[in-house]
């Protein structure tokens, strides 16, 4: 699959598969006495991580998506965002997490807690697969996170370049050739 365009896997299925099951038994026992968890998937790179994540929580949780684009170019976000999808239902009174696949300026979500929060949610927490080393200069509260990664851009497990290698199991750097060849 995509012969050639993949540079070196950084994160393996495995690991991935190990760290989500470790990150879901972390947020059961932080959500055991709660009750109504509801789980905020960010589309659409959080898509895997999101379906993985719910099977591997020992507890229910409900769904919810939402899409938002962020304006700027395809490879970093400006901070100024759209809601292109927003949530069914109402989540005041909900104890919400949000899940992201990556967080590199952290300006997405730093916009996303603003909004969410204004709904009223009885708690409000952020479960991250991927962080980058900018985002730890972002002050943005994050509990749980998967793998800390370097500067460098990903893609697989939820994670496209122009739309492409979202289907991906694992998660690697792309080939310098996919960027220059214009595909
Ligand atoms: P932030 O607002 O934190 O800078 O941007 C977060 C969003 O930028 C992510 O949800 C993702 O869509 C995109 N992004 C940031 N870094 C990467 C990366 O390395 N690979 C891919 N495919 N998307 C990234
Ligand atoms: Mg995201
Ligand atoms: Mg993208």
């Amino acid at each position: 699959m995509y012969d050639g365009d993949i540079a070196s896997v950084l994160i393996t299925e495995q690991q991935i598969k190990d760290k989500v099951a470790e990150l879901a038994k972390q947020v059961d026992e932080d959500y055991r006495q709660g009750g109504d968890l509801l789980l905020v998937g960010v589309l659409k790179g959080a898509v895997m991580f999101m379906t993985d994540f719910a099977r591997a929580l020992p507890q229910p949780a409900q769904l919810e998506f939402m899409a938002v684009s962020s304006y700027g170019s395809s490879t970093s976000s400006s901070g100024v965002v759209r809601i292109l999808k927003d949530l069914d239902r109402d989540i005041a009174g909900k104890h919400v997490v949000i899940v992201e696949d990556i967080i590199d300026s952290g300006l997405t979500l730093s916009w996303l807690l603003k909004n969410l929060n204004a709904r009223n949610p009885a708690s409000l927490e952020v479960c991250t697969l991927l962080r980058k080393p900018d985002a730890v200069q972002v002050d943005v509260p994050v509990r749980y996170v998967g793998f800390d990664i370097p500067n460098e851009f990903v893609v697989g497990y939820g994670l496209d370049y122009a739309e492409r290698y979202r289907d991906l199991p694992y998660i690697g750097t792309l080939d310098p050739k996919v960027y220059t060849s214009g595909v």
